[in-house]
């Protein structure tokens, strides 16, 4: 252990296969052994090398004193009614993240964090109200999938959604490592990046050979109301944003999809599916709406239209056009719904004065 406490061998868990392999060479080993270690690793969740017994005694000794393979420490776990799980988890400096497994029929999908907080403060997400916090690694972004794979039975087919703690964008480098070792079991095709839409981003992963989909937050048909909400539009307004979406190299039969928070007498009325429809014209789109989900730290006059009138905006787009969908409320008796995650490890920053204006 370093003075911090932090152990300071190297976690294997985020190295793909050519970077294990890089790794292992100074033990001079022949490189089955790197896939023979891999394979053990995301294949069987062999996190103790002890348990490696296709290795010889001596390799295995070797390995525990120059690498670890460790998981981030459940520190809380709750389950809701409708069988939605959400974790905590404490990282290996106490900063703390969550992550949710949501069940659905004969599939199953992880909602995970990139980063440990989130400076982009966007009004409706808690995540956001509690303020920044540090990129997590690639290690620690593969450990909260492979500590829910052994936890919980997964059975059918498992997706990923980058839609937990943090802006995956801000954070590429880690995703896109993480993505490489997790792209022998999770195909790029069932793995989801959500992002506000930060231009310098979109631009890096439009030039990945093989890329996940993409999920757009955009909340609001027009700059000023997508400003209330999400103070980067200032940064990145909806005209340059949409431009820059058409410019996005989609492959063939994949669709953007933008997620609309629905939010009573705020972007909820009819004008306002013909904006978003007139906004998205042409782009091989779908919708999905998000009924907001309500928390006491968000502001109180805040509520989901009801169920009538996300009725109606999904039908007036559909006239449109376009493909809509109301995303159900999962988890939400733990806080686990959309934009419901904290980490309660430390002190909320709050929103600033100057957002406070709807
Ligand atoms: S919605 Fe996403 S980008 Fe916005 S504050 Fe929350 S975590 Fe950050």
């Amino acid at each position: 252990m370093s003075a911090s406490g932090i152990d300071p061998r190297p976690n294997l868990l985020g190295l793909d296969r050519q970077e294990l392999a890089a790794a292992l060479a100074p033990l001079g080993e022949p490189a089955y052994r790197a896939r023979q270690i891999w394979d053990a690793i995301h294949l069987r969740l062999a996190l103790d090398f002890e348990a490696m017994t296709e290795l010889a005694k001596p390799l295995r000794r070797s390995l525990a004193e120059h690498f670890r393979v460790t998981l981030p420490a459940v520190a809380d776990r709750h389950l809701s009614q409708d069988g939605t799980t959400k974790f905590l988890f404490r990282l290996d400096d106490g900063a703390t993240v969550e992550a949710v497994d949501i069940p659905d029929r004969n599939r199953r999908t992880l909602c995970i964090s990139s980063q440990a907080g989130c400076a982009l403060a966007c009004r409706f997400c808690v995540t956001g109200y509690w303020g920044a916090g540090r990129d997590l690694t690639a290690a620690e972004i593969v450990g909260q999938v492979w500590a829910i794979r052994s936890l919980q039975a997964i059975e059918g087919r498992l997706n990923l959604v980058f839609m937990g703690m943090g802006e995956p964008l801000l954070n590429l480098a880690a995703v896109r490592r993480a993505l490489a070792v997790m792209a022998p079991t999770i195909s790029p095709r069932r793995i989801t990046l959500s992002t506000v839409g930060l231009l310098p981003g979109l631009e890096e992963l439009g030039r990945w050979p093989e890329r996940p989909n993409l999920a757009i937050s955009l909340h609001a048909p027009d700059d000023r109301r997508r400003s209330e909400l999400m103070p980067v539009n200032r940064t990145h307004p909806l005209p340059e944003l949409m431009t820059a979406l058409r410019r996005y190299p989609l492959e063939p039969r994949r669709r953007l999809t933008f997620e609309y928070l629905l939010i009573a007498g705020f972007n909820d009325a009819d004008r306002d599916a013909d904006q978003l429809a007139a906004l998205l014209r042409g782009l091989p789109a779908k919708v999905n709406l998000i009924p907001l989900n309500p928390d006491p730290v968000l502001p109180h006059a805040w509520q989901p239209p009801a169920p009538e009138r996300v009725d109606a905006f999904r039908a007036r787009l559909e006239r449109h056009g376009l493909t809509a969908t109301v995303r159900r409320r999962r988890g939400d008796d733990v806080a686990a719904a959309c934009g419901q995650l904290r980490a309660f490890g430390r002190e909320p920053r709050g929103f600033r004065r100057s957002q406070l204006s709807l």
